[in-house]
């Protein structure tokens, strides 16, 4: 998505030859018109696969996820991120590592939010080791209900996250791939 590619380029910064900020545009800051344009993006590739919700982990998923829930004008569903050791009867919860923060969190998502009724769309901002996608990944197995694909506005193609869901036999779209930090430079691929 060209008009994304351009926005991280004029707004992003490098914090190190991993990790891409991209606060102003995905997790601290959302332009609502950009954001709504990806939404109809991910619509748009997924049109025809009877998606009945669409579902995201908070918090940065959740702009881009209402966004494609909109147009596709399905629910929105997010993962509660939670670190506590209580387990939940009514929620399936996977345990997760968190790139950015160093820590392991909880991911929960209420038994009755999902059926295997459901045809889910998986919305994500950014796509580094794959865990948090593998986590709600294995939730969603768990309910039973069906899995479309995942959209992930930015995809780190350097690490291996997106190439292992896609091994998983999993549709993986991303609005724009990144093939390297290195050398202060953001290279798409
Ligand atoms: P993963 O579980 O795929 O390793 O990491 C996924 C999550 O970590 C993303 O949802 C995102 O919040 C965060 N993350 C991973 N890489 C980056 C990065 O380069 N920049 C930012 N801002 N967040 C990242």
């Amino acid at each position: 998505m060209e008009q994304l590619k351009q926005r991280i380029l004029e707004e992003a910064s490098i914090l190190s030859t991993d990790v891409l900020k991209l606060d102003r545009l995905l997790n601290h800051q959302v332009d609502p018109e950009l954001t709504m344009e990806m939404g109809r993006e991910f619509a748009r590739r997924f049109e025809g696969e009877g998606i009945t919700k669409v579902i995201t982990i908070e918090s940065s998923g959740i702009p881009i996820a209402f966004a494609t829930a909109l147009t596709l004008g399905v629910p929105l569903v997010f993962a509660r991120r939670k670190k506590t050791l209580l387990a939940e009867p009514d929620a399936y919860s996977e345990r997760v590592p968190s790139f950015t923060k160093g820590i392991v969190t909880d991911l929960m998502v209420s038994r009755q939010l999902l059926s295997p009724d459901d045809v889910l769309l998986y919305i994500d901002d950014i796509i580094a080791n794959g865990d948090a996608a593998k986590g709600l990944i294995r939730i969603i197995e768990r309910s039973g209900a069906k899995l479309a694909g995942l959209g992930i506005a930015v995809e780190k193609t350097f690490q291996p996250g997106g190439r292992l869901i896609r091994e998983q036999g999993i549709r993986v779209e991303s609005l724009v791939r990144i093939a390297s930090l290195a050398d202060g430079k953001i290279a798409f691929e």
